[in-house]
């Protein structure tokens, strides 16, 4: 193989790796423009090398292949890419090209939404159908999904006899911070962008996860209509708005590519401020006769062009390095900048992410840095250019949040407070108590409790013993009976068995089962308390990591105050798990007459839980007849069989 063969093979397989990550996982792991830029030289190098090419190769491709876990859609009008440019001149081009094939023409140009695309389809003007992209010839059938965003309208303003239209779903910014920050509060892998975020979101299985999202959608194109006529790009995106569409905003028409360029530069300052992101702008020819004319490759219409902005870079000092404490506890570390203004928004802060990038790029305080805006979203420093000082920046060996000492465990690259009762931690802590294997607080979710801490109604965690309904109810969304509602949950919480509350305080290495075996052997909180490593030791299936954790869980002061103000509320520190008692096994009972201490199921229900058995007659066979007061026949008949009888003080004196 050559040396040019090689590098090509090597390029296409290195390509494929990051679309399956981007498309098929939605977790890229390379920039946009670190892969555009490779795509641009396996192009130039397919070129130069005819003899290479392929059929097969990124460069002839369409997105990802289509999932098979939703129903496949062909696209009888194919759903293409765009061809990219990268500078002025390269915009030029492409107007050369435009007029060499279909002489002078008008140019719509609008912004390139970064999401993912998909198709609508309309029947009567009725929503019938929508589907991913994929393949550009199959995709997915994600009606379902698509159905919960709002500004899908699923009935027409005119009943059209059938519409395709094409539209670009997205994840706004703000959706994209609460949709991170509640799974940072999770302790899930959250998203690295809004695009990947999306299409996460679109391909879920269930609809409710997807409508939880906050996903939003511009349509752009129409791609077939029967029952009315077009004739331009323009005219079909103002008759999208009529029909109840939000199209793409922000587009405009133009004569000259002259005007054009100017649009996509304006566009490009408005990135910064706009509520969702875009990767570029779109320059397309607006007559629909001279798009025919024009026609497409076997990826993109040659009528359209889109301009990528790109990934901008800037010089600053660093002035400080502030850490953080997350949720989960990770320390992170964010450089405070000497402000820079960066893709249409100042930058003072970028992301450092832990101790290893630190050493990496060789990072401390006072340095001169180049940062750069990945993905638009976070600013992220890219290289030390000037370094002031000898030695590399290293984190604080206790937590600025609590002080106590902080940890890294081995194959971990984040350094975390482990302290439960660490401030910075609370919220996720409440959450973890109240879920449901945990103490079970329904009412009690994510979204709620965040409330009442930002009310500050809760600030340790057995404040939740402390809600005062009055206040719950008058918060805004709430009404007497949630409020009711709640208070209910959280009073029943305090019976629950001593497991429960042994997992809901959230002890490292301490899971469900663990934390139940604990309190069965250790029957109350206060034996857990005051037991050794070696004494937690003799459970089966404890190993010392586990046994250390509980351990030094209750050595902090903290602990010990919790468990006091929980015992002080009034929640069950004992183990109610039933002792195995088979006292009455073999025997059986016939009850009669009227009991007073216990109904009659219930005294049956106490017999079957030792192992006896009860019976409505009395025969040879019946060991005893619990005799209440005014007992008739069935007494009289044990006496003449010589049955024991025994009177409701015996019985309970029995089962004590
Ligand atoms: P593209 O995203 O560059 O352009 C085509 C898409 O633009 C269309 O599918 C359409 O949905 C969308 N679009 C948004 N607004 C539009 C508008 N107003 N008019 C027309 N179309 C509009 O091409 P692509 O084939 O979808 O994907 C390639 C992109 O994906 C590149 O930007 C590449 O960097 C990125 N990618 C990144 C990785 C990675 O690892 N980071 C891997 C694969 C692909």
């Amino acid at each position: 193989m050559t040396e040019i063969e090689k590098k090509i093979n090597d390029l296409r397989a290195t390509l494929r790796y990051h679309s399956d990550r981007y498309y098929n996982d939605d977790a890229p792991e390379i920039e946009d423009f670190e892969y555009d830029m490779m795509m641009r030289d396996l192009k130039s190098l397919e070129e130069q090398y005819p003899e290479f090419d392929s059929a097969d190769s990124p460069t002839k491709r369409v997105g990802g292949k289509a999932d098979n876990s939703f129903d496949a859609v062909e696209h009888t009008v194919r759903m293409e890419s765009l061809q990219d440019a990268f500078s002025k001149e390269e915009i030029f081009d492409f107007d050369k090209r435009v007029k060499e094939g279909a002489g002078d023409v008008q140019y719509v140009v609008e912004p390139k939404i970064d999401g993912l695309s998909v198709s609508l389809e309309y029947v009567n003007g009725e929503f019938f159908r929508g589907s991913t992209r994929g393949d550009g010839n199959v995709g997915e059938d994600v009606s379902g999904n698509l159905r919960v965003i709002r500004s899908i309208p699923l009935k027409l303003n005119t009943a059209l006899d059938y519409l395709e239209v094409r539209g670009e779903v997205y994840m706004p910014k703000k959706s994209f911070e609460r949709v991170v920050d509640r799974q940072l509060l999770n302790g899930e892998k959250p998203f690295k962008n809004p695009r990947n975020a999306a299409a996460g979101s679109l391909r879920q299985k269930d609809s409710k996860v997807t409508a939880s999202r906050g996903l939003d959608i511009f349509v752009f194109n129409i791609q077939q209509i029967e029952g009315y006529e077009l004739n331009s790009h323009k005219q079909s995106l103002d008759y999208l708005r009529e029909l109840g569409f939000k199209t793409v905003p922000y587009y405009e028409r133009v004569d000259s590519i002259e005007k054009a360029f100017e649009c996509v530069e304006g566009i490009g300052e408005k990135r910064g401020e706009l509520e969702f992101d875009i990767d570029g702008a779109v320059i397309k020819v607006d007559d629909f006769s001279k798009r025919e004319i024009l026609g497409s490759t076997s990826k993109f219409p040659k009528w359209a062009v889109a301009f990528k902005y790109p990934p901008e870079e800037k010089q600053t000092k660093l002035i400080d390095i502030e850490i953080t404490v997350g949720r989960t506890g990770v320390l992170t570390p964010t450089a405070v900048l000497e402000s820079v203004h960066l893709a249409g928004t100042t930058v003072s802060r970028a992301t450092l992410h832990n101790q290893d990038f630190i050493n990496e790029k060789g990072v401390n305080i006072g340095d001169i840095v180049t940062v750069r805006k990945a993905g638009d979203i976070i600013p992220e420093v890219l290289c030390v250019n000037e370094k002031n000082s000898v030695s590399n920046y290293v984190f604080p060996e206790i937590c600025p949040s609590c002080g106590e000492k902080v940890v890294r465990e081995e194959g971990e690259a984040a350094i975390r407070c482990i302290n439960p009762e660490c401030p910075a931690q609370l919220l996720r802590n409440l959450i973890h108590f109240c879920s449901r294997d945990a103490m079970d607080i329904e009412g009690l979710g994510p979204s709620i409790i965040e409330t009442f801490v930002n009310e500050g109604m809760i600030k340790n965690t057995f404040d939740i013993y402390h809600l005062d309904k009055e206040k719950i109810a008058s918060l805004e969304g709430f009404k007497e009976t949630s409020a009711n509602n709640i208070i209910n949950s959280v009073e029943k919480s305090k019976q629950n068995d001593l497991g429960k509350l042994i997992f809901a305080l959230g002890i490292r290495h301490i899971g469900e089962k663990a934390a139940k075996l604990l309190s069965s052997h250790f029957k109350n909180i206060d034996n857990i308390i005051s037991a050794s490593e070696e004494d937690i030791l003799e459970i089966e299936g404890f190993g010392s990591i586990m046994a250390k954790s509980v351990v030094e869980f209750f050595s902090k002061e903290s602990a010990l105050q919790l468990v006091d103000e929980l015992k002080k509320a009034g929640v069950n520190t004992e183990s109610l798990s039933v002792v195995e008692d088979n006292r009455f096994e073999g025997k059986t009972f016939v009850l009669t007459g009227t009991l007073t201490s216990f109904k009659r199921s219930e005294a049956s229900k106490i017999i079957e839980s030792f192992g006896g058995k009860t019976s409505s007659s009395v025969s040879k066979k019946t060991d005893f007849v619990l005799a209440g007061e005014a007992a008739g026949s069935k007494l009289d008949k044990a006496n003449a069989l010589g049955v024991r009888v025994i009177s409701e003080d015996e019985f309970e004196e029995m089962i004590k």
